[in-house]
């Protein structure tokens, strides 16, 4: 777990960030906001929207879709999400390539509840050990 705690003594400069991610988690009885969310997202927003994955996949403790978008569209989507979400969990990181551990722990934030992600899942795709 040593990555998601790391320290950086240089800074990260944001204008090195290509891609964000949301992931917005459901259950069941919220499939239907789910739905609406991501389709008002896509029409609002230049997003590159995931595959509904059903059951837990990779890191992630529970059904939800994925989001994909440039930092430009950052600050707005994240408005949107936060004023739109209902019930729904989201997790928004950046792919920094400075780690995925760190990515989806220390440098990300969430709307809602946080959820378990599996870090150690993901530190096992840095060091080589996993396809990422
Ligand atoms: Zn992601």
């Amino acid at each position: 777990m040593a990555t998601g705690a790391d320290r950086h003594t240089v800074p990260i400069d944001a204008a090195t960030v290509a891609e964000y991610h949301a992931h917005v988690y459901y259950a069941p009885a919220q499939r239907g906001h789910a739905r609406w969310l991501r389709e008002e997202s896509g029409r609002r927003f230049v997003v590159r929207l995931g595959r509904w994955r059903e059951t837990p996949v990779g890191p992630h403790p529970r059904a939800m879709y994925q989001m994909a978008f440039a930092p430009v569209v950052l600050g707005p989507l994240v408005a949107f999400l936060m004023l739109n979400r209902g019930p729904l969990d989201i997790l928004v990181h950046p792919e920094t390539g400075h780690g995925h551990a760190g990515d989806h722990s220390v440098r990300a934030l969430w709307l809602g509840r946080p959820q378990v992600i599996d870090l150690p899942f993901l530190d096992a795709i840095d060091a080589g050990r996993l396809a990422g």
